[in-house]
């Protein structure tokens, strides 16, 4: 599961946990971001921290698994490129791409769009205020896709941000981990965010 992860939170997680006992995966691969090509238009918090929110999010769940594949790779990230590494790692797997319906909607902006689907099967999960209706899957192969409808949790990184910043609570909405972690680092403050594990 591919993410910008800015904070990780809820509907990050039952998305994760609903693929997993649908396809009874071995594990699930969070993949945070690096610098996100489609999100250059705002500040992303440094990659580090996004990083370690999401091990701090899944550490409790055995099927859980976080990679450092995208922020590891200099430039921006690509979801092709993450597939070919995650692919190298493990060559014997089937691998799954999970995203929400909104990403989903976009995968024929994405790089080598064609391609994607030589190396994983793509699953869409519902998302509240997203509608993916057959035009959104118009030109993906059938035998590649799933829509898989999950229970609807109107969460989203941008709401947890925007909260933050007006000194709202996201009690609830991310793990308790999560939310001690945006507190302590002072993250989504009005300063510019800055990562206390260095560059
Ligand atoms: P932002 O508001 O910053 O874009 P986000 O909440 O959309 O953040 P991302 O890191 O962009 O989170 O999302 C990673 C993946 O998780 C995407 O495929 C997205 O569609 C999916 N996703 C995010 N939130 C939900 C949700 N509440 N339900 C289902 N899928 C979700
Ligand atoms: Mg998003």
């Amino acid at each position: 599961m591919g993410g910008t992860f800015d904070p990780i939170h809820h509907g990050h997680l039952v998305a994760a946990s609903e693929v997993q006992s649908f396809f009874d995966l071995d594990e699930v691969v969070f993949v945070p971001t690096g610098q996100p090509w489609q999100k250059q238009s705002r500040q992303v918090s440094p990659a580090e921290d996004r990083y370690l929110m999401t091990v701090i999010a899944t550490a409790s769940n055995p099927r859980f698994w976080v990679s450092r594949v995208d922020i590891d790779r200099q430039g921006p990230t690509y979801t092709i490129d993450t597939l070919r590494d995650l692919r190298k790692e493990l060559p014997d797997a089937d691998l799954y791409f999970i995203t929400g319906a909104d990403a989903l909607g976009d995968i024929f902006t994405w790089r080598d769009a064609d391609e994607l689907f030589d190396l994983a099967h793509f699953v869409g999960c519902t998302r509240p205020g997203f509608t993916l209706d057959r035009s959104t899957l118009s030109g993906m192969p059938a035998d590649k896709v799933t829509i898989l409808e999950i229970p609807a949790l109107a969460i989203s990184s941008t709401d947890c941000r925007a909260r933050t910043m007006k000194g709202e609570p996201v009690w609830y909405l991310v793990p308790d981990g999560v939310v001690q972690y945006i507190t302590k680092y002072a993250l989504y403050t009005s300063a510019p965010p800055t990562s206390k594990l260095g560059p």
